[in-house]
């Protein structure tokens, strides 16, 4: 049988040591990992698409079963591209699990042979979220601890 190969769709506004910790967690799992970062155009995102992708890129480029593509429109068309059969998405809290479980149900309707995969982070990323870095970040404050050192250093110059 083929190795399972699975699809981290996610905003990446930008990757925190969170969404790195999930991404470590899949790459020692399964076979390949697809890291989807989307276009989300309605979310007035601080970071281009094209730079979202290349920071997703930076911090990942020690592991050699993961590759990072920006996609637009639905996530279950770009899933079906790149051939992967299984999603994965991080959850936090409880307050993520209402939003995936509803996203999650949405997806088995419109393709069901994608298998959804909840992963939980190690407890200090429980509460790391984009937003929060990205708002530390404009009020000058030091987000070192929360994102790897790229990472840190793009928003700087943001
Ligand atoms: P989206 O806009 O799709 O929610 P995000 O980039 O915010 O995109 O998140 C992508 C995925 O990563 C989601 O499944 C989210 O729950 C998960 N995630 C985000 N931050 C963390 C974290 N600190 N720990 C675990 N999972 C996380």
């Amino acid at each position: 049988m083929a190795l399972n190969k699975v699809i981290y769709p996610g905003t990446f506004d930008p990757i925190t040591n969170g969404h790195l910790d999930i991404i470590e967690r899949a790459a020692s799992m399964f076979g390949e990992v697809v890291i989807a970062v989307a276009a989300s155009p309605s979310k007035n995102t601080m970071f281009s698409l094209e730079e979202r992708v290349e920071l997703v890129e930076q911090v990942t480029s020690h592991l050699d079963n993961v590759s990072v593509q920006g996609f637009s429109g639905l996530m279950v068309d770009f899933a079906k591209e790149v051939k992967a059969n299984i999603l994965i998405r991080g959850l936090r809290t409880t307050v993520d699990f209402e939003y995936e479980f509803g996203l999650t149900s949405m997806y088995k309707k419109l393709l069901p042979s994608l298998e959804s995969i909840f992963l939980t982070p190690s407890d200090e990323y429980a509460f790391l979220s984009s937003t929060i870095v990205r708002e530390v970040a404009i009020h000058g404050g030091n987000v070192e601890e929360f994102v790897p050192p790229s990472v840190a250093e793009a928003l700087k110059k943001k």
